[in-house]
């Protein structure tokens, strides 16, 4: 008899390791569960003025060459992002969502079972997964109480076999930014053969004066990590990139999938990138809502990090209901704003930016809920 798979000892014990996924309610679910009309997602830092009008359009006349294969290496993508970042096209590797890219660097980047990786805690949940997906030691130190960056205390983990070390800024869940001068500090005090993998995802919210990019050239050991699920409003069709060092990005065309971006993928992220006005029409509104919400959670006596993101991280004041209770109640009006439980941040919450009378009403709801 030929072998066959049993039980979870016939795959690698990292594979066994993993729980599996358990979704959330989905927001028909919610809406039948509490009897509501309208729910309102703020969980999950997502666009929301949705898909722009012209993307749209474009996915639409798309359709008709679904049936092709995408070119390989999507070589238009590429000289498009190239020309808007003013990087060497050389540099450029997308993948299906951003996701894809660092799955790809520790695959790259690290020998299982030998090099180690480090990051802060806590941290985007992509980079523990993937790293234990790939047998690779994911090292953490823990943020400063504030939420802000102890360099110090990442570069304490390094040794010689560490290969990838990752910073995210804005920062998820926090939204704290951190100076580009501790970074490029931090890029040299690594050793050479130490990537510092910088993740952007949110890096438009803050503006360009807060990116890595201008210093690339004098930064060999720097990569950017990208995205279009936050500011292009493109999450469900998986674009993102990375900024590489070209000789690792030339490795990571060999190794990727084939077709990894699909056609009508590449096709929306082409407009989403020429259509300057939706992107600058997002960017009003978050920062808008980003100071309405800051002042105004702040008067319902939350403590409110400094956000340069298009999320906020919060806690009631004490004395009023817990963070947990809040978002339940939240639920009940129809609001669903992420719960920090998975950050082991059980007393912390954090809302996504929305239009602006999708803040007005969170905000009024919340203020209703807390007695302020
Ligand atoms: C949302 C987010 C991303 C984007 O991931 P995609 O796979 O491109 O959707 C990357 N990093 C962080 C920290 C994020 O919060």
């Amino acid at each position: 008899m030929s072998a066959r798979f049993t039980s979870y000892t016939d795959v690698r014990p990292e594979v066994a390791a993993f729980e599996s996924y358990e979704p959330g309610l989905s927001i028909a679910e919610i809406a039948s569960r509490y009897g509501l009309s309208r729910v309102i997602k703020m969980a999950s830092n997502e666009n929301p003025l949705g898909v722009s009008p012209r993307v749209r359009q474009v996915i639409a006349d798309k359709a008709v060459d679904a049936f092709r294969y995408p070119q390989s290496g999507n070589p238009r993508l590429v000289k498009a992002l190239a020309e808007h970042c003013g990087v060497d096209a050389k540099r450029i590797c997308v993948g299906n969502g951003s996701d894809e890219i660092i799955d790809l660097l520790f695959r790259i980047r690290c020998v299982p079972g030998v090099h180690n990786a480090v990051a802060f805690r806590p941290c985007f949940g992509i980079y523990p997964t993937q790293a234990r997906m790939a047998g690779v030691e994911l090292r953490q130190t823990p943020l400063n109480p504030d939420f802000s960056f102890d360099f110090d205390g990442l570069l304490e983990l390094v040794d010689e076999n560490t290969t990838l070390a990752f910073v995210t800024t804005p920062d998820n869940p926090s939204g704290r930014i951190a100076s580009v001068d501790e970074l490029e500090k931090l890029a040299r005090a690594l050793p050479p053969s130490c990537l510092l993998v910088v993740d952007e995802a949110y890096t438009e919210f803050a503006g360009p004066e807060h990116s890595l990019l201008s210093r690339l050239e004098e930064l060999p050991n720097v990569a950017l990590l990208r995205t279009f699920s936050k500011v292009y409003a493109l999450a469900g069709l998986r674009i993102g990139y990375g900024i590489l060092p070209p000789a690792l990005a030339d490795y990571m065309w060999r190794v990727r999938l084939p077709f990894s971006l699909n056609i009508l993928a590449e096709e929306a992220a082409l407009a989403a990138l020429a259509d300057a006005e939706f992107r600058d029409e997002t960017v009003s509104l978050v920062r808008r809502g980003r100071a309405f919400l800051t002042e105004g959670l702040r008067e319902a006596g939350c403590e409110v990090l400094p956000s340069m993101s298009n999320f906020l991280m919060f806690r009631p004041g004490a004395g009023t209901v817990d963070a947990r209770a809040l978002h339940g109640e939240l639920l009940k009006k129809g609001i669903i704003i992420r719960s920090l439980k998975a950050y082991q941040l059980p007393e912390w919450l954090r809302v996504s930016m929305g239009t602006d009378e999708e803040n007005e009403l969170f905000l009024k709801y919340t203020k209703e809920i807390l007695g302020a």
